[in-house]
């Protein structure tokens, strides 16, 4: 395994995405936290450029190619928001993208992701695989595959996001982050070691996926089948030696929230912050109010909403539910 990402590494790709990326509000909400009984503090990612934190990891990763990477192209794999943050970071950039995306991702996301510029190829995500096809794809045509959390340029760019937390809240008791591949966990460890060494880190899976939980069980990684979730970013079915190296060396525990709590933490989030978050963004607070441990209660804790990418319609789907 090639050597981890470190804390510079996350400072150095701040750098780099300074300008490009938004510093995102961190926001409160004193209704909120009278019903957790917390003090939550929420890095509002879904007001990130592409509407998730992915565009810091996929920029990051971009601005670090050769001028002969860059004439070649970037090649990526993903159901949706990665697809979405390395075609914007490619056009920024002048690179040309071609991405593999699964037939069925919603059609939103399909749609940004040309509306970017970049190629699209679908697939089958059930029957195909997006690693074969993707690394058949990049090796055919001389591109650079970026993957989604696989990857230590995404993994020290997905730190930004916690970094700047940090940076403007100070030290918290504790943070909670949506988990899929680990590449959000995993900057978001680099940068709590680092800032906040005390902070205890938590991961939040979908409850029907719950491989990190198993991985961390058990020592090694555990894969599953693509879990049934309206969790679409969070639809991984193994960590990446990278994140799972990191989270087990510093996280502190991983959690579950299912779909009806994932849901209901949806609906809080539309009716006290007035933000529109899709299913695996509300991972963190759906935790918070289901999982909190006891000794939590009134301490300050940090809550990433990873992204806010889910139609407008299917978003009242759900809450009708
Ligand atoms: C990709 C994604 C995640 C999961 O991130 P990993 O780095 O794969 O763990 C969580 N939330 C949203 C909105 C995402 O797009």
């Amino acid at each position: 395994m090639a050597a981890l990402p470190t804390y510079a590494d996350v400072e150095a790709a701040a750098g780099r995405i300074a300008g490009v990326a938004h510093r995102t509000p961190v926001l409160r909400s004193r209704l909120i936290d009278e019903q957790v009984g917390a003090e939550l503090v929420f890095k509002c990612e879904n007001l990130q450029r592409i509407g998730a934190f992915k565009f810091r990891g996929a920029y990051n990763a971009l601005s670090k190619f050769t001028p002969e990477q860059r004439r070649a192209g970037v090649a990526a794999f993903s159901s949706g928001n990665h697809a979405q943050a390395v075609a914007l970071s490619a056009r920024l950039l002048g690179i040309p993208a071609t991405i593999v995306m699964p037939i069925d991702s919603p059609a939103s996301k399909l749609a940004a992701t040309k509306g970017y510029g970049a190629e699209v190829i679908t697939y089958n995500r059930y029957t195909e695989s997006r690693e074969d096809l993707g690394r058949a794809l990049a090796e055919e045509r001389g591109m650079t595959l970026i993957p989604p959390y696989d990857h230590h340029d995404v993994i020290a760019g997905q730190g930004t996001a916690a970094k700047e937390l940090f940076e403007e809240v100070g030290p918290l008791e504790a943070l909670f982050t949506p988990l899929g591949g680990g590449g959000l966990l995993s900057g978001t460890l680099l940068a709590a070691r680092a800032l906040s060494p005390e902070t205890r880190v938590y991961g939040v899976e979908p409850a029907a996926g719950d491989d990190a939980r198993q991985s961390l069980e058990r020592g090694e990684i555990v894969r599953i089948e693509t879990p049934v979730t309206i969790a679409d970013g969070a639809q991984t079915q193994y960590l990446a030696d990278q994140t799972f190296a990191i989270i087990r060396r510093d996280v502190t525990g991983i959690l579950t929230a299912t779909d009806a709590e994932l849901v209901d933490a949806m609906r809080l989030i539309a009716t006290y912050m007035k933000l529109v978050v899709e299913p695996t963004g509300a991972l963190g607070l759906a935790a918070v109010r289901n999982a909190l441990p006891d000794d939590l209660r009134g301490k300050r804790v940090g809550v990433i909403i990873s992204g806010g990418n889910v139609g407008i319609d299917r978003f009242a789907q759900l809450l009708a539910r």
